[in-house]
């Protein structure tokens, strides 16, 4: 499992490999020294239970989407199809627009999900299987609430 641990200082992105992961990492962003805390199943890629930075139980699934990729597909789509607007062929131009839109579909589909942690958003990513629930607002604030005071941030 590839963890992708966030500074409780700066959000620095920190990537971490959970079968041979450190006790301690340090931030290349601020030089924070991160304990982390590798439970059993996350070691061995089998589950997502506990967030190794802030000990956390509660996560969220989402689409591992890289937004530049989608947004390329839809800037090529879109210049393309200028060009042929421009020597008045609309149709083909539609046409291009919408398989650029329908390409960004396919990709979307395509993606993993990812796991990310409530409170530290510490993300997962591995052949596990993923139990967490969709992102859910409400709980969302209040666990990052609740992280935020313990780190001292608020
Ligand atoms: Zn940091
Ligand atoms: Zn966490």
């Amino acid at each position: 499992m590839q963890i992708l641990a966030k500074c409780p200082k700066c959000d620095a992105g920190l990537p971490v490999d959970a079968e041979d992961a450190p006790a301690t990492i340090k931030c290349g962003g601020c030089g924070r020294e991160i304990p982390l805390t590798i439970s059993e199943p996350v070691r061995a890629d089998a589950a997502v239970d506990r967030c190794p930075v802030c000990a956390g139980a509660d996560f969220y699934i989402r689409k591992d989407f890289d937004p530049k990729v989608g947004l390329t597909v839809v800037i090529i789509g879109a210049l393309v199809s200028a060009g042929f607007y421009w020597f008045g062929r609309d149709l083909i131009a539609y046409g291009i627009l919408g398989s650029a839109a329908l390409i960004d579909l396919i990709v979307y589909g395509r993606l993993k999900d990812l796991t990310v942690c409530y409170r530290c958003h510490t993300e997962f990513r591995g052949e596990y299987e993923r139990r967490a629930p969709a992102f859910d607002l409400h709980i969302a604030d209040l666990l990052e609430l609740e992280y935020e005071r313990r780190i001292g941030r608020r």
